[in-house]
């Protein structure tokens, strides 16, 4: 069940107290190491010995990925290359891609957290498993990897791509767990279904998913599918890569591997910290890498913090799934919202469809918040007691979930403009009031 036993069920107050001898030993490091931290530590002016508590943090400066992209490609680095055993890359979708470097200590760090995760998830040494990452410059499979061998899984590094293989492969040698993106899982198993196997050739039993949001829904249409129970994992290849924090069997929330990364909630506007259990702006502060050590990196990910110790006996906080990017949010009447939060209470009806719009306006002082709705079957506009019934049941859910009134429009199925590739749901006209 445990990985780290002893790690990852320690008492917050141990907790607590290593990560603030490991944030000090960091800042410190970062000062003394990358020029880019010197620079803006002096400006800030902090050291590691004006960092008392955790708290201090807040003093730091937060690094951006921009910061990455303008120190392309080692500026960051703490080490010289010398002691540098492994280069990735984000894949970068406009100009150059954010460069990461690991030292033989941050290999192994990243193996535990794997390790870990792995384990909580439900994995173990008779476990024999197949990466359907793509292997390469991207993080997530060699990630999974190596942290799979460590438990001493079988793994079968097979990559993404050529899914009629894949599927041969899971057959013949009896794959218990998958390592891949959720829209691939699914995929693999529709492929499985149009062929002449029967599905009982299939021995999986686990599925380890991530590198890309995954709904409830999906998450079902996956697990009846290959009739696996499945896990998410969260993380990004500046902080490491895959391995920042993972659910455990009981999926009430990922564990972060708190005695590696240190995290915070902040307004994403203003950076102050958020009251535990708040939605907020992800920062992360790697507390123990040598390659390239961050400070309070933004990610730019929204989501909210759990400190209570979990069913599983893990007392690492438990990070909701991400809700949306900070880059996304919308702040009506000093309510922060995000367009994912709306999404998830219409998915969850049977009568509209995934398209909406939201539209904010200012009326007199007050912003006013519009949600465009289609309907699956446009017939229900003959009947007004049903729409009207509709409405109310929308924006009763949309309140719960923000905290806010809204205004709820019906609108005949196919009236929503479709998006090829990211949508844009917001149309704001406060800006236009100015
Ligand atoms: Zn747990």
């Amino acid at each position: 069940m445990f990985f780290q036993k002893d790690i990852e069920t320690m008492s917050r107050k141990q907790l607590e107290e290593l990560q603030l001898e490991r944030l000090k030993w960091t800042v410190d490091y970062c000062y003394k190491n990358v020029p880019f931290y010197t620079k803006k530590l002096d400006e800030a002016g902090v050291t590691a010995d004006k960092i008392k508590s955790l708290d201090d943090i807040k003093y730091i400066p937060p690094t951006t990925k921009a910061d990455l992209r303008d120190n392309y490609p080692f500026g960051l680095f703490a080490k010289p290359m010398k002691e540098i055993v492994r280069l990735h890359a984000s894949s970068g979708t406009t100009g150059k891609p954010t460069v990461v470097g690991y030292t033989k200590h941050d290999l192994d760090l990243w193996s535990d957290c794997m390790a870990r995760l792995c384990t909580a998830a439900g994995a173990t040494s008779d476990d024999i498993v197949q990466i359907s990452f793509g292997y390469g410059m991207f993080t997530g499979a060699l990630g999974l990897h190596y942290g799979l061998e460590k438990i001493g899984a079988t793994v079968i590094p097979n990559s993404s791509g050529n899914t009629e293989k894949a599927l041969m492969y899971m057959r013949d040698f009896g794959t218990t767990v998958l390592v891949a993106t959720p829209s691939y899982a699914l995929y693999m198993c529709e492929t499985a279904k149009s062929l002449e196997y029967p599905m009982s050739d299939y021995k999986l039993r686990l599925g380890l998913l991530g590198s890309e949001g995954c709904t409830p829904e999906m998450r079902t249409q996956i697990e009846n599918g290959w009739g696996l129970f499945a896990t998410d994992n969260y993380g990004m290849s500046e902080l490491i890569g895959p391995g920042v924090s993972g659910e455990c069997q009981e999926r009430c929330g990922l564990h972060f591997n708190e005695d590696y990364f240190l995290p915070e909630i902040v307004d994403p506007e203003t950076l102050e910290t958020r009251d535990e259990g708040e939605y907020g702006e992800l920062l992360v502060t790697t507390l123990t890498k040598e390659g390239i050590p961050l400070l309070r990196y933004r990610t730019r990910d929204i989501t909210k913090l759990n400190y209570e110790p979990c069913k599983c006996g893990r007392t690492h906080a438990r990070m909701e799934k991400v809700q949306g990017r900070s880059d996304d949010m919308l702040k009506i009447r000093g309510v922060n919202i995000f367009p994912s939060q709306i999404e998830s209470v219409l998915i969850g009806m049977d009568q509209v469809s995934p398209h909406y719009q939201l539209v904010v306006r200012r009326e007199g002082f007050a912003d006013t918040l519009e949600v465009q709705v289609e309907l699956v079957d446009s017939s229900l506009l003959d009947s007004y007691g049903k729409i009207q019934e509709l409405q109310k049941n929308i924006a009763k859910r949309i309140q719960t979930v923000l905290g806010i009134q809204c205004k709820i429009s019906i609108v005949e199925h196919g009236t929503i403009e479709r998006f090829v590739g990211k949508a844009k749901r917001v149309v704001d006209l406060r800006k236009e009031n100015k």
